[in-house]
């Protein structure tokens, strides 16, 4: 495809309708940070994200959209705990929805657009989610369980079970409070 593209400055609401009817193309690149929910998932996106988004028309009318993204992001492996990077390469296609109610045509997404628009941000955003394995890990072989805490679990116990110094002192003064000081 020989469509320029450009860093997005921020992802709007988009007249989905309009563009589907335009038989429009738009390639974006997304920073990172115009994805916050991602981080809230310990997913960081490694690079920008390439989307492609191609909206049209099918014969009957019918207004789709087919997504495409490319990228890396990295994730918590859940077997080192570690980050772990996977690959970014896939392609939905969407149905657009004017509400929650409508059906949406078997084997598409559905894309809701609405009075505001189609909600790009919200649309990228749960197709990454449904991008990360349930269990992400390492290749198996390539990494280790971290070795039991039990070392370091003992040294943060110890202070709570020592008598704290300045307590004592503090419970040895009070004592000698009122049995009359002698010194003084
Ligand atoms: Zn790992």
């Amino acid at each position: 495809m020989s469509v320029s593209q450009q860093p997005a400055q921020k992802l709007q609401q988009v007249d989905a309708w309009r563009l589907a009817k335009q038989g429009a193309v738009r390639e974006l690149l997304l920073n990172p940070a115009l994805l916050p929910r991602l981080a809230e998932f310990d997913i960081t996106l490694s690079e920008p994200l390439n989307c492609s988004l191609h909206y049209r028309q099918n014969e009957g009318g019918e207004a789709r959209l087919t997504a495409g993204f490319e990228g890396k992001m990295s994730v918590q492996c859940q077997h080192c705990l570690e980050p772990v990077a996977l690959n970014i390469d896939s392609v939905s296609e969407f149905a657009l929805l004017a509400d929650d109610d409508s059906d949406t045509p078997e084997g598409l997404e559905p894309a809701i657009c609405g009075r505001d628009g189609l909600n790009l941000q919200a649309l990228i955003e749960d197709e990454l989610l449904l991008l990360v394995p349930q269990s992400p890990t390492h290749p198996v072989g390539e990494c280790e369980a971290p070795k039991p805490q039990n070392v370091v679990d003992d040294e943060l116990l110890q202070p709570d079970e020592k008598p704290n110094p300045f307590a004592a002192l503090a419970a040895l003064k009070q004592q000698g409070k009122g049995s009359g000081s002698e010194t003084d």
